[in-house]
């Protein structure tokens, strides 16, 4: 990466292996106590993984995502936790904690001079009501923020298309101003007449075509058509799980608006993104490209 974590040393979380022990009813038990006793104390956490705007070689934004090391099984995947939380009302719950900790976050560092803009990953049952927006609309007041810094990300657009109470609930979070980014895009299946519908401001590519982009023609040829489609419907892309150089400056070539992966930098702890911006926060290899 060209930068990793300086504060702690800490660049990147190394998850335990738990496919043995096997993690089931008891940690969620643990999650909601988590959740419910103080999240930072039961060791949740936010870490935030710097977007660079292609073009012209700058940090524009984070995307918050959530950690956990647990007491005695340490580091636990959000692609463990998360769907058990999925499962129930839990989920409702970490993300009101992922938006409230990520827009506190993003006001401590504009007043600490940093101008960014935060992606939150929320989940197809948040979307069951207009609850969340009303409880963002809220948030934003407090800490003093325009609602276009915020943007959440949604997977699975196959799940929220054609269902009314989801649209109403997208509708809301667009009506508040807040952008919506269709994550993992190009995995399920989501017709161009819902995506047409729907008020979706960016599409994100999926890692699995990004890292395979200079090996496979076929998974190049998908990563052009998303380009050319999010330009025709005017919707920015980004690409994530960038991993190295050559597909960093193909996805620039190509028209991709912006990236983010561990080429770049690593999710880290919120003080080094501090640290990374104040180093300068221009990519040099763009910067050379561009100016
Ligand atoms: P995602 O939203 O697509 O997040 C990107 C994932 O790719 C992150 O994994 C990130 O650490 C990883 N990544 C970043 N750069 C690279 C790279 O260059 N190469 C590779 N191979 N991977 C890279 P993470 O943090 O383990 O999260 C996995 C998934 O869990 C996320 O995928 C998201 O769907 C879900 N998730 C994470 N945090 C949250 C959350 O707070 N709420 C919800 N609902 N879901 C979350
Ligand atoms: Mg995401
Ligand atoms: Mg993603």
């Amino acid at each position: 990466a060209m930068y990793t974590a300086k504060s702690r040393g800490l660049d990147s979380v190394v998850y335990s292996d738990h496919s043995t022990e096997g993690i089931g009813g008891a940690i969620l038990t643990e999650l909601r106590e988590a959740l419910q006793s103080g999240p930072e104390t039961a060791g949740l956490a936010v870490h935030y993984q710097p977007q660079v705007e292609l073009g012209s070689g700058e940090v524009v934004g984070v995307e918050a995502l959530v950690r956990w090391r647990h007491q005695r099984l340490g580091w636990i995947a959000p692609t463990e936790f998360v769907p058990m939380a999925e499962r129930g009302v839990l989920i409702g719950e970490l993300t009101r904690w992922m938006l409230d900790t990520s827009l506190a976050q993003l006001r401590d560092w504009e007043d600490a001079g940093l101008k960014l803009r935060v992606a939150v990953n929320i989940s197809v049952r948040d979307l069951q009501s207009v609850e969340l927006a009303d409880f963002l609309a809220r948030r934003l007041v407090h800490y003093q923020l325009p609602a276009d810094r915020l943007r959440v990300e949604i997977d699975d657009a196959s799940s929220i298309s054609g269902r009314e109470n989801v649209q109403a609930a997208l509708d809301a979070l667009e009506d508040l101003g807040v952008g919506i980014s269709l994550d993992h895009f190009g995995i399920g299946y989501c017709s161009l007449t819902r995506l047409r519908r729907l008020p979706v401001s960016e599409v994100k590519i999926d890692s699995s075509f990004v890292s395979r982009l200079m090996s496979d023609d076929d998974d190049a040829a998908v990563v052009r058509s998303i380009v050319d489609l999010a330009s025709a419907l005017e919707l920015a892309v980004v690409a994530e799980g960038v991993e190295d150089e050559p597909t960093w400056r193909a996805l620039a070539a190509l028209g991709c608006n912006g990236a983010q992966g561990n080429y770049f930098a690593h999710p880290m702890p919120p003080e080094d993104v501090v640290l990374l911006l104040r180093d300068g926060s221009r990519f040099p290899l763009l910067r050379a490209v561009s100016s």
